[in-house]
């Protein structure tokens, strides 16, 4: 079968590989749609670089098309992945912590989403997947990924509907992060970035401001949309310092912010710590995806509550997944679904 991997730097490469087998308690699954997402975009620029090769794409839903012994699914189910789970058992599985699990990446999708056919290990077909609602099209459910890390990242910050939240970064993700805030009652919510055509589509589904950081001055636009005192919330979806240090400008006394882009290792942010001491705030990150974040985003998608038809700005047939992945380095739109016939 066919899969579609990391070629040489800046290409998608596909290749001929052996059809994954189902283990007991485990599925196989014909891919219908798979995301593509910002770490597909790093991979392909990085290119191959040896060891075995993983197909690209996590954000998968899939038909079951094949089930282990005493699997918990049947052949045509319809499901919506998460890419892997924690073990479930360990400390900090037990500290609600699972995307800390030091096992999260062992039972994950085989080869990978963008396969003609998947491999679903038991842990992650008993705990990571979940029936596709009717009400939701296989390119709107492929977006349960994505924006489950978005309930992550907004569950750390303990979001509630008497906060106000400043999101940095017009990407899809910062776009999502807005939609998932949006969800959970925060007002108003506020996208910064630099990209025209993204902050349109920001102001118009996601946010009840935006700052275009070019020409606006984002700490003072921020207070002044928060009666002077700052964003109780700032999620930072741009992957550099330079990022999460405005976002700490705008961020009021006491408030949270959320480190949510990966940055490159060696990363540093100059912080004052008078900030940090005298003026309480907090400081988290988030990584990743649990089970229950890719649950309840599937729940914000079918309810209505995140409204994902706006983000998906391209929709791409398997054979031309390189375009797919062109579309979102291009930063031409927003986000890439490709899907299977
Ligand atoms: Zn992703
Ligand atoms: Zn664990």
């Amino acid at each position: 079968m066919k899969a579609v991997v990391a070629g040489s730097p800046g290409q998608v490469e596909w290749i001929e590989v052996g059809e994954p087998t189902v283990e007991p308690g485990g599925v196989l699954l014909r891919p219908l749609a798979c995301g593509i997402c910002s770490t597909d975009v790093k991979l392909v620029r990085a290119g191959y670089s040896g060891g075995p090769r993983y197909a690209l794409g996590h954000e998968l839903v899939g038909e079951v098309v094949d089930v282990g012994e005493g699997a918990k699914w049947q052949i045509g189910d319809r499901v919506a992945t998460a890419p892997y789970v924690p073990c479930g058992d360990c400390y900090y599985c037990r500290h609600g912590q699972p995307t800390l699990c030091p096992h999260l990446f062992e039972n994950s999708l085989h080869p990978g989403g963008l396969a003609e056919r998947v491999a679903v290990p038991k842990a992650l077909a008993e705990r990571g997947l979940f029936p596709l609602p009717s009400s939701l099209s296989v390119e709107m459910a492929a977006l349960a990924e994505p924006i489950g890390c978005c309930v992550q990242a907004v569950e750390a910050c303990h979001v509630t509907a008497v906060d106000s939240v400043l999101v940095v970064g017009d990407g899809p993700m910062g776009l999502m992060n807005a939609a998932v805030a949006g969800a959970c009652g925060a007002r108003p919510v506020i996208v910064a970035g630099m990209t025209p055509h993204r902050l349109a589509v920001a102001r118009e589904h996601y946010a009840d401001a935006v700052v275009n950081v070019n020409d606006q001055d984002l700490r003072q636009r921020v207070a002044d949309l928060t009666e002077g005192r700052g964003a109780d919330v700032v999620i930072v979806a741009v992957s550099s310092a330079e990022a999460v240090e405005s976002g700490l400008t705008a961020l009021r006394p006491g408030g949270v912010l959320n480190a949510f882009a990966g940055v490159p290792q060696g990363t540093t942010i100059t912080l004052d710590l008078r900030q940090l001491h005298y003026q309480q705030i907090h400081l988290t990150g988030s990584f990743g995806v649990g089970p229950e974040h890719v649950k309840q985003a599937l729940r914000l998608l079918s309810e209505g509550q995140v409204d994902a038809r706006p983000l998906i700005t391209g929709v791409f047939p398997f054979e031309r997944t390189a375009e797919a992945v062109a579309h979102v380095a291009d930063q031409a739109g927003l986000k890439a679904v490709v899907v299977f016939e």
